[in-house]
């Protein structure tokens, strides 16, 4: 399929679904503390985005059940709200949102620790949001998409985490995923050229140990094989003549 090319006037809607999902995860940050069920996040994501006239991008997508994805310690994407799920101090809580407000997506994610988190536990979380970061500043008219993935892949590694490649990110617009696909490893200069008007979710997802994940019996959630942390950052990001436009920022 090809990339779709947005207008500025696209654009510009998408700046509204990106707003959307930033003030949600913003409330649920806030919200973050030992004690909150992941279920008590959803309740309130659920209702902003209703509120906000928009409609959540995940319920229903695949049979998604909810909201919003929150993914706890070694839990990588895709966990599923729940009223047992409770938030313990040290925890670190991955949370992914995804809104519709006149047919254009936004889609962004955090990792937020609970409390007061290991050293070690931070800078996983400061690693991966860093990487997000690099990535971002790559993004231009004539860069490559593989200079997008090498940046993520690059910082990672040379702190010796490990990216996860069995999940990438994507084009975004009228449709929650489109091409291309944003994986999170790659050569400089090689891949797809970006070209003004293309809209990117980039999406990091790191292990502090290794790559390989595997998904639960309830069809969804995706853990780490081996039990370690996992952090996940995400922006949607529009490629502008003068480099990359932030949407959910
Ligand atoms: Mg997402
Ligand atoms: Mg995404």
């Amino acid at each position: 399929m090809a990339i779709v090319i947005k207008t500025a006037k696209e654009v510009e809607k998408m700046r509204r679904a990106g707003e959307i999902v930033r003030e949600v995860l913003h409330a649920v940050r806030a919200m973050v503390k030992p004690g909150v069920t992941t279920l008590e996040l959803e309740n309130v994501a659920d209702k902003m985005i209703a509120d906000a006239g928009a409609k959540p991008a995940f319920k229903g997508y695949h049979g998604f059940p909810c909201v919003l994805c929150t993914s706890l310690n070694d839990q990588v994407v895709h966990g599923i709200p729940s009223a047992k799920t409770v938030l313990r101090e040290g925890d670190i809580l991955s949370v992914d949102c995804g809104a519709v407000i006149d047919g254009y997506y936004g889609d962004s994610a955090i990792t937020i620790p609970v409390g007061k988190v290991a050293p070690t536990t931070q800078r996983l979380l400061d690693v991966t949001e860093g990487s997000l970061a690099r990535a971002i500043e790559t993004v231009r008219p004539g860069a490559m998409l593989g200079d997008v993935g090498a940046a993520v892949q690059e910082m990672v590694e040379a702190e010796g985490f490990s990216v996860v490649k069995e999940f990438v990110g994507h084009g975004i617009g009228t449709r929650m995923h489109e091409d291309p696909q944003i994986p999170n490893f790659g050569q400089r200069g090689r891949g797809v050229r970006l070209r003004e008007g293309m809209v990117l979710a980039i999406e990091p997802m790191v292990n502090a140990g290794s790559e390989a994940v595997r998904v639960l019996k309830d069809g969804w959630t995706a853990v780490t094989e081996d039990g370690s942390l996992s952090a996940h950052f995400e922006h949607t990001v529009a490629v502008t003549k003068d480099g990359a436009a932030i949407l959910t920022l």
